[in-house]
């Protein structure tokens, strides 16, 4: 399993061609660049926002930003792990021991009495110990003569049954460093030190939008040259997956004023802003021209395949928030996989993640043979892999692996890194970066 820096080492053997970036118009054009050095630009330049003091039931996913210390016990006091009777272990030292008993605690209730010698009570699984007992005897090790006897057919040491004020948490420790992911059971953990909000970093808000003359969302029959909008339905899922929300501004129209006034007015309510399509070389798509004139943008070639085309800026918002633009290219398969590559990244960069920006990477058999032919880039192919008897993750390629074949890209479960070259053969390995 690699994190950034180990899918950077991973790929940067495989890589050709140095970079040359230009300055146009404000904006930096880059001659193609590795996939490496399009990480460091684009992930590199987004930073971590500032944390705020989050509800402890919303932190699932999140990072905490400082240490959580326990301020209390867990459990708060000696309780019983079993049902059964609370005794003197000194009383039940062979099986056979009969004995009085006093009562039935149930769970957070307190005995009133105190066990003396011969004497126990029925007590109830989590509820606190009476005073002068020190074992519980398991129901299945008594026979209950009547309500008020009981015989013991286990002898009972000290401690036994027992779960002792602070045997998971004592109040002082550090349950969470600064840095840690909180999942499931950690949200459980800060219920049970009372940690109601914790310093972590917000859901991120991103927009997203897209653009092109032939897009249609509305179900209406399509037009001659019309195709229907697949990737803002693709990158929503995605964007709220990276545990962010979404703002959906939908195609834009074909109106630079309109554009420039709608990506301002949203920069003040979000936190990073994703558009789809016309970053191509040859596109002049309004969204080009605008972002242009209003952010400090890189417009990148990527030697990679899909999703050659990126683009990343940076935009300055009226509140003086700088915030990050990822321009993705409009084939949706390129759209999909440069959103998982740099993209989801950046986003959890920002959310405060240090480790596991990118999904882990496992070496895997190929299968059947991928095809391929040299032309300097990574290809990065959509397949589906599933373990074997011996063990190894053996994949194979779900089908057309054309930027516009999505279908074929559903099927995946994995990106094979496929390096330069022509392509594995049946038996090779490969590295797969498995998408969940
Ligand atoms: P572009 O990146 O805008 O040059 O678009 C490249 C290709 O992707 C074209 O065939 C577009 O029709 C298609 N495309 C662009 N945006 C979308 C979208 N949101 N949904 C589906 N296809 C798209
Ligand atoms: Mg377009």
């Amino acid at each position: 399993m690699f994190g950034l820096a180990g899918i950077l080492a991973l790929i940067v053997g495989s890589l050709w061609g140095g970079s040359a970036c230009r300055k146009f118009c404000g904006d930096t054009v880059s001659d193609v660049i590795s996939f490496v050095e399009a990480q460091k630009i684009v992930i590199g330049g987004c930073q971590p926002v500032a944390p705020i003091l989050v509800d402890c039931q919303s932190m699932s996913g999140r990072v905490v930003a400082q240490d959580v210390v326990a301020t209390e016990f867990i459990p708060p006091f000696a309780n019983t792990a079993v049902d059964g009777f609370a005794v003197r272990a000194q009383d039940v030292t062979t099986a056979g021991v009969e004995l009085e008993v006093l009562g039935v605690i149930g769970a957070g209730h307190v005995a009133s009495y105190e066990i003396g010698a011969g004497q126990a009570a029925r007590i109830m699984t989590g509820a606190p110990m009476p005073r002068g007992a020190d074992a519980v005897v398991m129901i299945e090790d008594a026979t209950e003569l009547s309500a008020t006897r009981v015989r013991c057919n286990k002898a009972a040491k000290t401690g036994d049954g027992i779960r002792e004020i602070g045997e998971d948490v004592c109040a002082g420790d550090v349950v969470f460093k600064s840095g840690e992911v909180i999942n499931a059971a950690g949200i459980g953990v800060l219920a049970s030190i009372n940690a109601r909000k914790v310093l972590s970093y917000p859901k991120l808000r991103v927009a997203m939008l897209s653009t092109g003359d032939e897009l249609v969302t509305d179900g209406s029959e399509l037009k001659p040259g019309q195709i229907r909008e697949s990737n803002l339905t693709m990158l929503a899922e995605m964007i709220s997956a990276t545990g962010c929300e979404v703002i959906n501004l939908g195609i834009v129209a074909d109106d630079e004023a309109m554009l420039e006034n709608k990506l301002r007015e949203v920069a003040t309510k979000c936190d990073a802003i994703v558009t789809s399509g016309g970053v191509g070389q040859g596109d002049f798509d309004v969204v080009k021209i605008v972002l242009s004139r209003i952010a400090e943008m890189n417009w990148m070639q990527m030697a990679i395949k899909p999703a050659k085309p990126f683009a990343f800026g940076k935009f300055k918002t009226s509140d003086a928030r700088v915030i990050p633009i990822f321009g993705l290219p409009g084939n949706p398969v390129s759209s999909m996989i440069s959103f998982e590559m740099l993209a989801r990244p950046s986003l959890r960069k920002m959310m405060g993640h240090t480790k596991n920006l990118t999904r882990p990477i496992v070496r895997a058999i190929v299968d059947a043979p991928m095809k391929r032919k040299q032309d300097g880039k990574i290809h990065f192919m959509r397949v589906f892999g599933e373990f074997a008897d011996d063990g190894r993750l053996h994949v194979r390629d779900t089908g057309p692996q054309g930027s516009h074949q999505l279908a074929a890209t559903s099927q995946a479960n994995g990106l094979a890194i496929v390096p330069d070259g022509q392509g594995l053969q049946s038996g090779a390995e490969v590295d797969v970066m498995l998408l969940g």
